[in-house]
């Protein structure tokens, strides 16, 4: 075993993604090679741009996230975090109510039944505070907040990670043997893959908050502890609990990409800006609906333009086998009418995480007397049998994404969407 040359993994992201992947491979290396007796040596290094793992002014964090049993729920178990995620999830938070623009009432899931559908709900910050908390102390992972990469470059001998605003890092000159790219939408990874962009969905969504102080009677009624919906003529209002106990607003709006800045909107005022939206796109809306949005005081406003990646048999696929890949939103962004893109990060990043964890232990075909060259080219096939999976099951997945955003915002809807919605609420056989 060659211990003066260990394996140097770059991770690009410490999002959900790169965060359950570094834990995900920790994990696994240690539980197999408790076994097997045996590991490579390796060593994880993750880039973000975040200053610390919850630095709000940089990028506020957002609402809360579900975590489904089939995906997000099994990474968290394998990131080994699972007993602390339950002490901060929210399973009274399941129920959801979704009206007409009327504010009649066309679906709902009561909190009691929302229960059964065990897709606990949980901060985004809580999430990534539960990630990255103490990942510095796991065996063979560091983290090097507020590090923008700006280029990956690809060498003979390896990737060099080129980050931004500093002369020097202490990797400027590291050689990376592996890099995963788990930098969201805008990924500087997708380029060193040759994986194309993504491109405008058709929808933004306009996201502000209301504080309990200000939230009214009757939407605290229509949202409850869990989410509300109004939705028609391709647009839709949402209104989600917060942990703090506050509600996440959240307008969607079919408009052109462009729409933020041709629109003439004035975002340094909140107030006449909401109001100015709700003049222009809502006027056939009921004020019970409406007064969702007017209940918000708050100056925080949040644009969120919609971006999707061309599914891979629409050449969403990238080139494989260069000790490179992508993970989350990096690999398949997609407008959240699912709710899944979280857990879809956490899915990949379970797969690879385990098979990576895998050829580093030792647990497959893998022999301790190999020297680096063939512990890498089991890592590599890692990636390629990972990558197989997730284009596969994220064909389905982008699939139904569409057909959700179709149901949401088609000319049936509500009626159409809150059909689709109520299935899914059932508990499954
Ligand atoms: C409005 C909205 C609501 C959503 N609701 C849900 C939901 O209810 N359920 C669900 O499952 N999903 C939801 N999603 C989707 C979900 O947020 C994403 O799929 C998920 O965050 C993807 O995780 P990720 O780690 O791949 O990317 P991200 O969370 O974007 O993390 C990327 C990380 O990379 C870092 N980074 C980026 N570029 C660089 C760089 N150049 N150098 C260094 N670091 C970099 C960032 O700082 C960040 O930490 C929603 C999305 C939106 C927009």
């Amino acid at each position: 075993m060659s211990a003066q040359h260990p394996i140097l993994i770059a991770i690009v992201g410490g999002g959900i993604a790169g965060m359950s992947l570094a834990r995900i491979i920790a994990q696994e290396v240690h539980a197999t090679s408790s076994s097997s007796g045996s590991c490579y040596p390796f060593s994880i290094t993750i880039f973000d741009r975040d200053l610390s793992p919850s630095d709000p002014v940089q990028r506020p964090q957002g609402g809360q996230l579900d975590l489904h049993a089939d995906s997000g729920q099994l990474a968290i178990k394998a990131a080994g975090i699972w007993d602390c995620f339950t002490r901060k999830a929210h399973y009274d938070a399941q129920g959801w109510r979704v009206d007409d623009c009327n504010g009649q009432m066309a679906a709902q899931v009561t909190e009691e039944e929302g229960k059964a559908r065990d897709k606990p709900e949980i901060g985004r910050g809580h999430l990534r505070r539960l990630l990255t908390q103490d990942v510095e102390t796991v065996d063979n992972v560091q983290v090097r907040w507020g590090q923008k990469v700006v280029n990956i470059v690809s060498h003979a001998a390896g990737f060099q990670i080129v980050v931004g605003g500093h002369e020097e890092t202490p990797d400027s000159k590291v050689l990376f043997d592996l890099v995963v790219g788990a930098d969201g939408t805008w990924s500087r990874t997708r380029e060193l893959v040759s994986a194309p962009d993504p491109v405008y969905s058709g929808m933004t969504i306009v996201e502000t908050n209301i504080s309990p102080a200000t939230e009214s009677q009757q939407t605290s009624a229509m949202v409850g502890k869990g989410s509300y919906m109004a939705v028609a003529f391709n647009k839709a209002l949402m209104a989600q609990r917060n942990a703090d106990g506050g509600i996440r607003v959240y307008i969607a709006l079919t408009v052109p990409e462009t729409w933020a800045t041709a629109s003439g909107l004035d975002w340094s005022d909140p107030t006449i800006t909401k109001e100015t939206i709700l003049n222009r796109f809502f006027t056939q809306w009921s004020d019970s609906v409406k007064n969702v949005v007017r209940d918000s005081k708050s100056s925080e406003m949040r644009l969120w333009p919609l971006y999707d990646t061309l599914k891979p048999t629409e050449g969403g696929r990238w080139r494989t086998n260069l000790g490179a890949t992508l993970l989350g939103d990096a690999a398949h962004v997609m407008p959240p009418w699912t709710g899944r893109g979280a857990n879809m990060a956490m899915l990949d990043a379970l797969g690879l995480g385990k098979k990576m964890g895998q050829a580093l232990s030792g647990a497959e075909e893998f022999d301790v007397q190999q020297g680096k060259a063939e512990v890498l080219e089991s890592l590599r096939k890692s990636m390629r049998e990972y990558e197989e999976t997730m284009w596969l099951r994220m064909e389905k997945e982008k699939d139904e994404n569409r057909q959700s955003h179709h149901l949401l915002f088609g000319e049936d809807s509500p009626k159409s969407f809150h059909d689709m919605m109520k299935q899914q609420a059932l508990p499954q056989a």
